[in-house]
């Protein structure tokens, strides 16, 4: 007999939030992360308004402000040729703003609501690999933690562990499809930055953008193909990151260059996408695990909080009795027909091959599959949410 319905592996923006519906809706939940509590991860962290519309509509948003995070009201496109196109932020969806927390902040408010819910987390435990039944359906993880091994049996388990998922490996998800293409990144936090609103620039085979966050920081970055980042890091990471930013963004440059750096240059060296099978006999994929693509259309957490509440909705079809193969196919259909288009964009535009008026293209089709995924989101029903959380059921003996 499974002690849970459902355990989650990974405890951040896709798993933290599965958990969270899956406990409002009344299912018994643990959620299982070899992180700390409260912890940061790579990321530039720029949600859109997809992202923003799922933590409104979850009760969350007020959590995310609160904690200081600046409303974003416009998006600021700078080009090569000196010519910056503003675009104001404007009311639709319930959204009339959009959101940079730091990931420290919004993973741990996403935890938290999970936690609220009933659902049972454990942080600074790993997943090692998967329980299986005698006919190979998955039935739960084995874990490994500061008390030792742990095994939670589960009718259903998540993988949300991540571009490196061992769900994944471990379930054997098959890829569906493979991109070439991945970008590396430098980032910091700078001080004292004037930037209103998102300021994305393009030019010279790169890109660069401004995030403003919380307290008083701005997430700026710059990223090109992976080689060319490799021989400009050659002359130290601190050259190759203002020779990169005078190159595609001169004025930008410029403001941010006058801004306090605030701690260290964080890089990515970059990883070419890929879309999943998510769902088989015993378990799913969500979040990176599952779909991945380039960070530079800032979409990776927008799609993880859209691929939550889609996953929520099938896993309590399942366990409300329902057909689990048609519940799959609802995930996989769904997931697939709102990711196709932007994740065929990313990889044109993390190709860095473009010129100006190519890189102009992409970005309008960036734009039409962003609003096809807020046009669905907002026609949701929303999912259960029960008034008194399931008790938990404690953790298991090894
Ligand atoms: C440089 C960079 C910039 C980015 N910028 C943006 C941006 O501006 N906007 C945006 O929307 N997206 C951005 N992204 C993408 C975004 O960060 C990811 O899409 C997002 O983090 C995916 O969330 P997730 O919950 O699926 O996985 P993760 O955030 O990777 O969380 C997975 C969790 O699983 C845990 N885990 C892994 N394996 C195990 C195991 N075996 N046992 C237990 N726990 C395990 C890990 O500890 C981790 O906490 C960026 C990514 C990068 C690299």
């Amino acid at each position: 007999m499974s002690h849970y319905d459902v355990v989650v592996v990974g405890g951040r923006v896709a798993g933290a939030s599965t958990a969270m519906l899956l406990a409002r809706a009344g299912a018994r939940v643990a959620v299982v992360d070899r992180s700390a509590y409260g912890s940061d991860t790579p990321s530039t962290h720029a949600l859109m308004r997809a992202g923003v519309l799922q933590l409104s509509r979850w009760g969350l948003l007020p959590a995310v402000v609160a904690a200081g995070t600046p409303a974003v009201r416009r998006t600021t496109f700078h080009y090569a040729d000196g010519r910056t196109v503003p675009v104001t932020i404007r009311p639709s969806a319930g959204v009339d703003a959009l959101y940079a927390p730091r990931r420290a902040l919004l993973d741990r408010v996403l935890v938290d609501a999970a936690a609220d819910a009933g659902a049972h987390v454990l942080h600074r435990v790993t997943v090692l690999d998967l329980l299986r039944d005698r006919h190979g359906r998955v039935g739960g993880v084995v874990t490994q933690g500061p008390s030792g091994r742990l095994v939670l049996p589960a009718a259903l388990t998540v993988g949300a562990d991540g571009l490196r998922s061992t769900v994944a490996a471990r379930a054997g998800a098959a890829v569906l499809r493979r991109g070439v293409r991945g970008g590396a990144t430098l980032y910091r936090y700078v001080e004292g930055v004037a930037a209103d609103g998102y300021e994305w620039a393009y030019g010279d085979r790169a890109a660069a953008g401004v995030i403003p966050t919380g307290d008083g920081l701005a997430c700026v970055f710059v990223s090109t193909t992976a080689e060319r980042l490799r021989g400009l890091r050659r002359a130290g990471s601190e050259a190759a990151f203002t020779t990169l930013l005078r190159r595609v963004a001169p004025g930008l440059a410029e403001n941010v260059l006058a801004g306090r750096p605030h701690g260290r240059l964080h890089g990515w060296r970059g990883e070419p996408g890929f879309l999943r099978r998510s769902w088989g006999p015993g378990w799913a994929l969500v979040g990176d695990a599952g779909y991945f693509k380039d960070a530079i259309t800032a979409h990776g957490i927008t799609d993880a909080l859209r691929d939550a509440e889609l996953l929520a909705s099938s896993l309590l079809d399942v366990l409300g009795g329902g057909s689990a193969r048609a519940a799959g196919a609802a995930y996989e259909g769904t997931r697939l027909a709102l990711s196709a288009q932007l994740f065929a964009a990313t990889e044109a535009i993390a190709g860095y091959d473009w010129d100006q008026p190519r890189i102009e293209a992409l970005l309008r089709w960036v734009s039409s599959a962003m609003s096809d995924e807020v046009n669905h989101l907002a026609g949701l029903d929303g999912l259960p949410h029960r008034s008194t959380p399931p008790t938990p059921v404690g953790v298991l003996a090894p």
